[in-house]
């Protein structure tokens, strides 16, 4: 699992005189080439930098031991599709590989700090669950990440443990029921303050709960409002008798439930502002003026949607067709998925990518964007 205590490490890295070698590489089932030789091809572009008068010894010998160990990686033939991004800074003992769940463009970049840009571009996509599996006597607590789930805490009362009324001859029923509620309140505070400690990590985004489903809502007033905000969904479940995947299953159906319905607020939301007049685009050509110059605010992307197009090099123009680029004359570059050149390029300029599976309005645009401004005229391509 991605623990955001490596995220963090990473973003907060400074390599003060030696510089971090930053390598994102995509694996993509169809492509032909593997992860293996286009790391090798993205290490030659940067081999110069060891023979480099203008770095410091120091800086030379330290991007030298960043391209041994990034070759020397093991592994990539068992990754799925997606991508890897290697931070190395060997002089200043950094080497983090993250694997990322979605393919971003090969690159390599030699800076004073990791090129952590398309690595959260990516991650922002995923919501981090915390999720509560609590019943009258028991909670535990799971953290949820893309296809993983760990524990992250429980609560056992342990006058709880093993509910013994025997003891209390002479207490009226009622007495005993009364006993046993203080005890459930008790227990439901002990849990409510355990996912108020989980969230003050800042970790998790959501709250998915999980038990009987005539104890959750009970359970649900004793959360700060605050956390009762952060509630993405509730699922029925014994917490006696669930085992963990039972629990992750159930708990990754309500997350799916809720990205979806985030979907359709994503995609309401830009149909509206275009609706109102407001700076949007909608469709390939639109949206790919747009990203040419850099008004893409967030770029809503339909998931699996491909277009062929044509990408300049030099400037930086997208286009779905022509033969030279109208900005600058260059000829152009044609591609298969333009609309992939269009999210790396929104990317790179600090723009927001979601990628949207639900079924909206979106499907018949393909793409959609909020912008930061209204769009300049578009040029007219070249035949
Ligand atoms: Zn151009």
């Amino acid at each position: 699992m991605i623990t955001t205590a490596q995220i963090d490490r990473i973003i907060r890295f400074h390599g003060d005189e030696v510089p971090v070698v930053s390598l994102y590489v995509g694996v993509r089932p169809d492509d032909g080439a593997t992860p293996a030789t286009r790391i090798n091809s993205l290490l030659h572009e940067i081999r110069p930098l060891t023979q480099d008068g203008s770095l410091c010894r120091r800086a030379r010998m330290s991007v030298r031991g960043d391209i041994e160990r990034i070759a020397a990686l093991a592994g990539l033939e068992r990754l799925g599709a997606g991508a890897l991004a290697v931070f190395s800074c060997s002089e200043a003992d950094l080497f983090e590989q993250v694997v990322l769940p979605r393919a971003v463009r090969d690159r390599v970049m030699v800076d004073a700090t990791p090129w952590v840009r398309p690595m959260l571009a990516v991650l922002d996509e995923y919501h981090r669950a915390c999720v509560l599996v609590v019943d009258r006597r028991s909670a535990e607590a799971w953290e949820l990440y893309q296809d993983e789930m760990r524990e992250a805490g429980k609560v056992e009362d342990p006058a709880l443990r093993k509910p013994n009324y025997a003891g209390w001859y002479g207490y009226t029923e009622h007495r005993v029921r009364n006993r046993a509620d203080d005890l459930a309140r008790r227990h439901f505070r002990n849990a409510a303050r355990l996912v108020d400690e989980l969230f003050r990590t800042g970790r998790h985004e959501v709250l998915i709960l999980g038990g009987h489903p005539e104890e959750v809502p009970v359970f649900t007033d004793f959360l700060p409002r605050h956390l009762r905000a952060r509630i993405a969904g509730t699922f029925t479940v014994d917490p006696r008798t669930a085992t963990p995947a039972d629990i992750r299953h159930a708990a990754e159906r309500v997350l799916e439930h809720y990205e979806r319905d985030e979907d359709r607020r994503w995609v309401a939301e830009v149909l509206e502002r275009a609706a109102a007049g407001r700076p949007a685009a909608l469709g390939p050509a639109e949206c790919l003026w747009a990203g040419s110059v850099a008004a893409v605010g967030a770029l809503l992307v339909q998931e699996g949607a491909t277009a062929p197009g044509v990408v300049c090099d030099e400037s930086g123009w997208l286009g779905v067709r022509g033969d030279t680029c109208p900005l600058c004359g260059k000829p152009v570059r044609r591609t298969p998925d333009v609309l992939g050149e269009l999210t790396d390029a929104v990317i790179e300029e600090g723009g927001t990518v979601r990628h949207v599976v639900a079924d909206t309005g979106l499907r018949e645009h393909l793409v959609a964007a909020s912008l930061r401004f209204p769009l300049p005229p578009a040029p007219q391509p070249s035949a």
